[in-house]
């Protein structure tokens, strides 16, 4: 990336600053305004930023004319409260046209391009970008995708590095400061499956060095949803063992017991490995009966697999209540 450092020229006044400010390479010669964004001037056409929003739009027209400004390199000055990689990853998208290239659904995206399109898509209320941000976060929400059928999310490839933690609790931390509330359901019970509660209290180290944390109050929300969701699952997956609660009647096993007593067993061994036992991930059913008991008998394979399914739904339908968030409904709205 070619830059070069460029002394800033409005006035007389802030001549002598001492601020020195770098010149980004998105830099155009014509009909032009500069972004000051921290430290950094990017110049572009007008007209890319009337185009797509409304609000830079309002802005740039309520600059001086060029002609009565000494602005930088002769162009009126447009400055934003918002980080310069951020805006780069703006003008990149903008520019590219239609943002196909930049911004393209098949390709797994930065999380860092997401997270700048998300926030400076809704601060400037440009709908394709804060669109496709959300939806390229929402394509790893599998229980959301699984109530809402037809979002367009399932077309996008998703965020890079989805699988480390530090990717799901940076996205949390997005979702909260952008609102984008619909995609807490699967990032708190994909967090609570993969971390640990020393890393969720701890924070998740970053490649640099940092830490990736929830604020105290999501660290709170993520391990008792995990309880609530632990507790869920045993109630609702595994009715089946108990035979009380579901019956196989015609079980071909009847007189042998075979069925009643692999039941019986593999009730016992969860019940000792209960703090081991797999959590729900996201999207990803826990073992089946049949996983779990493969001699089950023709009709208790069809009972248990239906107790089991049943209660995933109904797992599923309230998986946002164990991490106090609204209904789906409410998050569709
Ligand atoms: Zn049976």
């Amino acid at each position: 990336m070619a830059q070069t450092l460029v002394k800033r020229r409005r006035d007389s006044s802030d001549s002598d600053d001492g601020l020195r400010f770098v010149r980004s390479r998105i830099w155009s010669e014509n009909n032009r305004v500069v972004i000051e964004a921290g430290q950094m001037h990017l110049c572009v056409f007008r007209d890319l930023l009337c185009i797509h929003s409304a609000v830079l739009k309002a802005r740039v027209e309520a600059l001086p004319p060029s002609d009565f400004v000494q602005g930088v390199d002769g162009c009126p000055v447009l400055c934003l409260n918002d980080s310069p990689r951020d805006v780069e990853h703006l003008l990149d998208a903008l520019i590219d046209s239609r943002c196909v290239t930049y911004f393209n659904p098949k390709d797994r995206q930065p999380l860092e391009k997401v997270s700048a399109l998300l926030r400076l898509g809704k601060n400037y209320e440009i709908e394709l970008l804060k669109n496709g941000a959300v939806s390229c976060l929402r394509s790893h929400c599998k229980e959301w995708l699984e109530i809402n059928a037809k979002d367009d999310a399932k077309s996008w490839a998703g965020v890079e590095d989805f699988d480390s933690p530090r990717t799901v609790v940076e996205i949390i931390k997005l979702a909260r400061q952008t609102n984008v509330i619909s995609v807490l359901p699967d990032m708190f019970t994909q967090c609570a499956a993969t971390l640990s509660t020393e890393q969720i209290i701890r924070g998740v180290a970053q490649d640099d060095g940092l830490l990736s944390i929830l604020s105290p109050q999501d660290q709170q929300v993520c391990i008792t949803g995990r309880d609530k969701l632990r507790i869920a699952q045993t109630k609702e997956l595994y009715a089946w063992l108990d035979e009380g609660k579901v019956r196989s009647p015609s079980c071909h096993t009847a007189r042998s017991g075979d069925c009643s007593w692999n039941k019986a067993r593999q009730a016992a061994k969860m019940y000792t490995e209960f703090q081991t036992y797999p959590l729900l991930h996201a999207g990803q059913l826990p073992p089946r009966p049949t996983d779990l008991i493969p001699s089950l008998c023709s009709v208790c394979r069809m009972v248990t697999l239906q107790s089991y399914l049943q209660g995933y739904g109904r797992i599923r339908e309230a998986l946002p209540s164990y991490f106090n968030l609204p209904s789906w409904t409410d998050l569709k709205a």
